[in-house]
């Protein structure tokens, strides 16, 4: 499909002035307060998908259907989950922090990206390399408090440096006239099949990612122990 230049009209500007939780919560992260619309996904007769009631602001800048979500953000935040406007907000150009949707991190070898990676990742990924990811990049604070505060982080993660990126498509439930729906699907931004998808997340390619191994720290044995309670899960995608 003939894309636009996101960063002309981005249709979620106005959800980067929401930062009242920098310093405690996860921007990308949803309330319990806020959740999943119930709609009615419908083809028209090219194949493609929309909603039975669809509104302007259920498509983004590229007419791609993303889920519809409501509520108020209210109650305990949803740590392992994205909610699609904001994570889409913050991966958009100019990229900004996924945890209070600031300016990321950025030195002369690039941009803030932190990862999880368990050993064998660690072990055996070579860099540079291209990555595929849903995870937006980071300012230095959120990175930090995000090592104190996610068990999955805890056991392991990778910090990277990213000169250059591209948006190269989203990740959500395909649709298709003659199968079941599909959920998790990526589908490219030139797949005649992103006319069938409800996004989920805008999926972005680090290129020539490099590590980074000395801006940030495990937390020391002094900190916070790992502890049951869920953290934001941080991940390769
Ligand atoms: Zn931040």
């Amino acid at each position: 499909m003939q894309r636009l230049d996101r960063s002309a009209g981005a249709t979620t500007e106005h959800l980067l002035q929401s930062k009242e939780d920098i310093g405690r919560g996860l921007f990308i992260a949803p309330y319990e307060g806020e959740s999943l619309c119930d709609v009615a996904v419908v083809f028209d007769d090219d194949g493609h998908i929309g909603y039975a009631d669809e509104r302007p602001t259920d498509r983004d800048i590229d007419g791609i259907l993303w889920q519809r979500w409501g509520g108020t953000q209210t109650g305990p935040l949803q740590w392992s989950h994205h909610r699609p406007d904001r994570q889409r907000a913050v991966m958009e150009r100019p990229h900004r922090c996924g945890g209070c949707a600031g300016e990321p991190d950025h030195d002369e070898r690039g941009v803030l990206w932190l990862l999880n990676a368990n050993e064998q990742a660690q072990a055996t990924l070579t860099f540079p390399r291209d990555i595929r990811t849903a995870t937006p990049a980071m300012c230095r604070q959120c990175a930090e408090r995000a090592l104190r505060a996610c068990r999955v982080l805890q056991a392991g993660f990778i910090a990277l440096r990213v000169r250059e990126t591209e948006l190269v498509g989203v990740r959500g439930i395909l649709y298709s006239l003659t199968s079941p729906p599909q959920a998790d699907r990526f589908v490219r931004f030139d797949d005649d099949a992103i006319h069938r998808v409800v996004a989920r997340q805008l999926m972005l390619e680090l290129r020539d990612a490099e590590l980074d191994e000395d801006t940030l720290s495990p937390p020391g044995h002094g900190g916070r122990a790992p502890t049951a309670v869920p953290g934001p899960v941080w991940g390769w995608q």
